[in-house]
């Protein structure tokens, strides 16, 4: 051999040697399991967290594997925070609003009553400084946040009799969950906090006069349309209802970069595919629900306007006592503001004239 091949011969060695185990620690196998907060049968919801393990195991060549277990398979559906703070799961799916009795500064990521619609509450969020200030206040429960999906404007809900007024909230007892039920609170009603599996019962038995769950496609099957048949709009409470992914922080910081990358795209698609799924779903639903006898409601205006300042008068409160609350909320009612103001032009402008004048012709 001359001095020539024998040294190209020796680099292409050394060059092979180096690279091959340098490749294998790159892309490592990696096994996560998700703990979602919710049942199979929320389909659409639950299903967030499988479009996220799909993608990530296909974009990493299933190096990056990914398990998905409903609520109950592991922990309880609300055991998932506790279990992402003390790293015996690495990752859940669920709604941040969930865990408002622990502070209600959890309630930003989701929703608030008389937040922004969904379009406006990812703008918040991945350009506004919303995920960075969600993050920041995650951090002491060991969390990394990921928008997870989204359910659009929910509806209002199902009454056995109709609501003319604010009288008629007085005393009814109605499920509604956290801030939400809070400004119920305030107009009079008595909030119950009841999983979606024992709605209907309790409103079978008259244990609740009203019960709201999301919107036509998760509501039909619940079925409360055969004993509550009002069925009001919109879900003022929930103007939009972002889900997320919780990451562990160790977890995260563990995960090589390009994996990193991967679980970042994949949850922005399974935010985005989550929307389009039900904007696909509830309209067939309506139709259904409203076939079968459904009698459609707005909310008295009134009735929206004492629930708007009864939020607004509670975020106040909530901001004099709480400070991780209030530097949340100044980013986000500016923002809310901001925005608003711009959708009023050309969004609302447009939508108000298509939803009220079709096409004669088509
Ligand atoms: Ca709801």
């Amino acid at each position: 051999m001359d001095k020539r091949r024998f040294l190209r011969a020796g680099l292409a060695a050394s060059a092979a040697a180096v690279s091959v185990p340098a490749l294998a620690q790159a892309s490592p196998n990696v096994r996560w399991r998700i703990a979602s907060s919710f049942p199979k049968s929320l389909d659409t919801i639950y299903g967030g967290a499988e479009v996220l393990a799909r993608r990530v195991g296909q974009i990493t060549g299933g190096k990056f594997q990914i398990s998905v277990h409903a609520a109950g398979e592991l922990m309880p559906a609300f055991g998932v925070v506790d279990a992402v703070q003390g790293g015996s799961i690495e990752c859940a799916h669920t709604a941040s609003y969930y865990f408002v009795g622990k502070s209600k500064t959890f309630g930003f990521e989701t929703t608030l009553p008389f937040g922004m619609n969904q379009r406006q509450q990812n703008a918040w969020m991945v350009h506004g400084g919303g995920l960075a200030l969600v993050r920041d206040f995650l951090r002491d429960f060991n969390i990394v946040s990921f928008p997870g999906g989204n359910t659009g404007v929910q509806m209002g809900g199902w009454f056995r009799k109709e609501i003319k007024s604010l009288a008629d909230l007085k005393g009814l007892k109605m499920r509604i969950p956290g801030i939400g039920g809070e400004v119920m609170a305030r107009l009079g009603a008595v909030p119950q906090n009841i999983p979606g599996g024992d709605i209907y019962p309790a409103l079978e038995k008259g244990t609740i006069d009203a019960a709201e769950w999301v919107g036509p496609y998760d509501d039909e099957k619940l079925g409360f349309y055969k004993i509550a048949p009002h069925y009001y709009y919109p879900g003022w409470w929930e103007s939009n209802s972002m889900y997320s992914f919780y990451v562990n922080t160790k977890t995260w910081e563990a995960l090589p970069k390009d994996y990193q990358a991967a679980f970042e795209a994949a949850a922005a698609e399974a935010n985005s595919d989550m929307m389009a799924e039900y904007d696909f779903k509830n309209p067939a639903a309506l139709r259904r629900l409203v076939g079968s006898g459904v009698k459609l409601h707005a909310y008295p205006l009134p009735l929206m306007k004492a629930a708007q300042d009864a939020a607004f008068d509670l975020y106040r409160e909530e901001a004099d006592k709480n400070p991780s609350f209030k530097k949340i909320y100044e980013s986000w009612s500016k923002f809310r503001g901001e925005v608003m103001l711009w959708h009023r032009f050309a969004e609302h402008t447009y939508a108000n004239f298509v939803y009220n004048n079709p096409p004669s012709k088509t």
